[in-house]
Order: C-alpha cells, then structure tokens, then sequence
C-alpha cells in the first residue's frame, strides 16, 4: 500500500513552515547560495544521501537508491533570491538587506527537503534511485545551464524530471498541471543602429540612428499582429533604448534593447528572423547600420503530455479537495525549461494566495508572501508524484 502522502506531509507541516521560515530570513541571490547550499546538504547529508556539492557553482545534488532497480527520478527545487527590500513586517522577514525570497523558491527548498526525507525514512519500499536537485540562480536564468553544464542530466542521467513553483496567481487549493507549453521560451536581445553623429541643428549633415530607431520601434509592433499566425502567442518588448548623453548632439549611435516570449521553438524562429529583417532594411532606408545580437536565451517550459495527465489523476486521488485545473499558461519564463528540454517530465503550480489575508502580491513585489498551507499541499503532492513512479507494487 502507498502510504498517503497528504498525511505525511501534514505531520511535517511545522518542519515545513520552520525549514521555510529559516530561509526566508536568509536569502541570497543567484550564484550566492553559500549558506542556503550548506543547508541543504547538511540535511541531506542527515537523512542519508549521498551528497555532490559545488555543481553549477552554487548547486547541491542529493543521491539516494532505493531497495530494487528501477527509474531515475530527480526532483528539481530552485534556491535563489531577488535583489530585493522586503516590505512585509513578519518575524521571519528577511534579515539581510536588498535579499528577499520575492518568489518563494525558499518554499520550494523547504518542500523538496520534505520529501527527500520522506523517502529517505522508506527506502525499502522504493526501487529506482531518487536524484534531489537543488539549483542556484534561477532568477538570471543561468543556473539550470550550469548544472547541467557540469552532468547533472548526464551523470546518472534521469528518466524523469519534476518541480513545482508555488504560485500567488491562484489562491490556495488550486493546482495546475499543464500539458505540453506552460512557460515561454525567451529571448534576449540588443540592436545597435549605427548612423553619422552630428549637431542637432545641422539634421542634414548627420545620419541620424534616432529616427532610424524610432520607425524599427513602430515596425516592429507588427511581428506580432502581421507576421504571426493568429492563432498563436508572442511577446516582443523593447525596454531600453540608449543615444545621446546631450540634447544637443545626435549620436552615432542608438541601442535597443528588449525580450521576446513564444511558447514554440519555430514562433520564436519567426520572430527573431523578422525582427532581424526590420533592423537591417529599416537602418538601410536611413542610412545607417544595425546589427543585432541574441543572448541568454531559454527554452519554451514544455510539460510531456502523458505525465501531466497521469499526475493530475494521481493528484485527485491525493487530496479530492483540490481544485486541479489544465490551463495555466504564462510569457514568464523559468529555466525548469533546460531539463523538460532534453529529459520527459512535469513542472506544476501550487497555488499560494490567500486575499483574505493579505497574501495575495504578485511574485517579485517587496510584499510577496505565501499561505504557508502550499508547503503542505506542495511536498505532499510532489511526493505522491516521485512515488507514482519508483513506489514498489506489493
Ligand atoms: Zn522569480
Ligand atoms: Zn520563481
């Protein structure tokens, strides 16, 4: 008989809120988590496992076999913070200033460590081996390439992926478990438009990359609405743009900068041919130049079908209280997306949000906080997910 996971994890609720609480007072940004890694593999460590320390810089890999052979199933939790001030007035604020868990990846910590030593506490009931992964710098999106950059999908290479991510866009009770994209894949990118620089009152002696910026940033608000099938998403933003120091010089020179969201690999293909197209042949109608450079991009989050549905089955027979739904869809993006990329598996949502008790601000806000009733709900819903795959038939 499995045993039920909803108990479990609610008899573990004040380690839970404790574990949490703990790293909520310390945070520490991407590539940071010294203490926080400590942390984790100390108690790793205590419950059994065999522990790889400084994997992608600041990452923790945990190892644990079960009684038989059977799948490699690894759990994917993400350590970072955000430079941010905490607003709230708690006792558990953050302690350190400009750190804050404005994201609730101390949640995730905190629930992967749950069910690490649920399972540690079970080994004879388990085949397969369990490979914990707690992961620095989701947050500049570079700590999944770092970790598997250093063989972490290689390296006792698994069969599965899971995560979750707590999430205040749904209340409390709610989870979403997405089939196929959930995430967009981003793209970063800058174009730098290069003219003839010259006074402001001489505009005819000058190739002016201003006005030459200004009609690219027109066009290419049409990518979207002209290019793209309708019946698709995508998201081109230009958020920074850079000439003159002086009001009186017209630069050389103008850089763009902006992201682009898609939920396929071909429809950010379009984009970034399109956008390229208009930098160029724009720059040329003014008599200038561009040229445009891609950088930290991200896959599209894509969930494997078949294990969405079969967790969301799973996660009614868990708790039948809990409002599952399949539709969650968000342009942010999460670097979960590296693994689901080359490794089946599933990342779901937990909702978080209580408005009755003010706990209900968007992630990244200096007054982000959880209903602490997600970590129960999470570690017993990604334990019964783990066990779906390695739980020994008896
Ligand atoms: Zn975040
Ligand atoms: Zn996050």
């Amino acid at each position: 008989m499995k045993p039920s996971f909803k108990t479990e994890a609610e008899a573990m609720r004040s380690q839970l809120v404790e574990w949490r609480r703990d790293l909520h007072q310390h945070p520490e940004i991407a590539f940071e988590e010294i203490r926080t890694a400590r942390f984790v593999a100390e108690t790793l460590a205590q419950f059994g496992f065999e522990v790889q320390t400084g994997i992608g810089k600041t990452g923790v890999v945990g190892i644990l076999d079960g009684d038989d052979v059977g799948p490699t199933v690894m759990i994917r939790a993400d350590m970072d913070a955000l430079p941010i001030e905490e607003q709230n007035d708690t006792q558990y604020r953050s302690q350190i200033a400009q750190r804050m868990h404005a994201c609730g990846h101390d949640a995730h910590t905190a629930i992967a460590l749950a069910v690490a030593k649920m399972f540690a506490q079970k080994r004879s009931h388990w085949k397969g081996r369990l490979k914990f992964v707690f992961q620095p710098a989701e947050e500049i999106g570079q700590g999944a390439k770092a970790m598997i950059a250093d063989g972490v999908l290689t390296q006792m290479r698994p069969d599965i992926v899971l995560g979750l991510h707590v999430w205040n866009d749904l209340p409390i009770g709610y989870v979403g478990i997405t089939e196929g994209a959930a995430m967009a894949g981003t793209q970063r990118f800058s174009i730098l438009i290069t003219g003839k620089g010259g006074h402001a009152a001489l505009p005819h002696q000058t190739h002016d990359p201003v006005v030459a910026a200004a009609q690219l940033m027109s066009a290419v608000q049409t990518i979207v609405s002209r290019n793209l099938d309708p019946l698709l998403s995508g998201v081109v933003s230009i958020t920074q743009m850079q000439g003159s120091d002086a009001f009186n010089i017209i630069p050389a020179q103008v850089m763009l900068g902006g992201t682009i969201r898609a939920f396929e690999t071909f429809t950010m293909d379009l984009i970034k041919t399109r956008l390229a197209q208009l930098a160029q042949q724009i720059a040329l109608a003014f008599d200038c130049e561009a040229t445009i450079t891609y950088e930290n991009s991200l896959n599209p989050l894509v969930n494997d079908p078949l294990v969405a549905r079969r967790l969301r089955e799973c996660f009614r027979q868990v708790d039948a209280s809990l409002e599952i739904i399949d539709n969650i869809r968000t342009m942010g993006s999460e670097d979960m997306s590296e693994y689901l990329a080359v490794v089946p598996g599933v990342f779901f949502f937990v909702g978080s949000a209580n408005a009755e008790r003010g706990l209900n601000y968007p992630h990244h806000h200096p007054k982000f906080d959880i209903d602490e009733e997600a970590l129960v709900i999470g570690a017993s819903l990604l334990a019964s997910a783990v066990a779906e795959y390695v739980w020994q038939q008896e």
